[in-house]
């Protein structure tokens, strides 16, 4: 399946949004899709270490976990009705089983679920991915810089 989206800027080539968001599902760089998104695990890299692409005009914001609690609630939920139609087990047993199911898949989706969405919007030329924006302009004149970490 190829998603295209139509490009009004002749400048700006197409990319296939479907194969941007699979990288970005992978944890992989939407433009190369060898690179590492991220360089822990949600804190997505100022720019991709295979092809230098730079990763830190996304802006996924609140819609990586609204999406992830949206997806494990359509899975646990139906299945936590069912076992409890079906079996009737006990409160602890319930417990036990599905609050760490819960946990655990959101632990696993929302990171894919954030580099899907970036990969989303690097494939439309969103927000700082375009050639033409302005970070400047975005920030009020405060272009934010990386984050320098040094090990002690
Ligand atoms: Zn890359």
């Amino acid at each position: 399946m190829t998603i295209k989206i139509k490009n009004t800027d002749s400048h700006c080539p197409p990319r296939n949004v479907f194969q941007a968001m699979f990288s970005g599902f992978m944890l992989k760089c939407p433009s190369c899709n060898q690179g590492r998104i991220f360089g822990k695990y949600l804190k997505v890299n100022h720019q991709c270490d295979h092809c230098s692409e730079e990763l830190h005009f996304h802006r996924a914001d609140d819609a990586p976990p609204y999406f992830t609690i949206f997806i494990v609630g359509h899975i646990v939920v139906p299945l936590m009705m069912a076992i409890e139609v079906a079996y009737k087990p006990n409160l602890w047993l319930q417990l036990s089983v599905w609050l760490p199911l819960t946990v655990a898949l959101c632990y696993w989706i929302l990171p894919r679920v954030k580099g899907a969405l970036i990969g989303l919007q690097w494939a439309n030329y969103m927000h700082g991915f375009h050639p033409d924006h302005d970070e400047a302009e975005e920030y009020g004149g405060h272009v934010p810089q990386p984050v320098v970490e040094t090990k002690v």
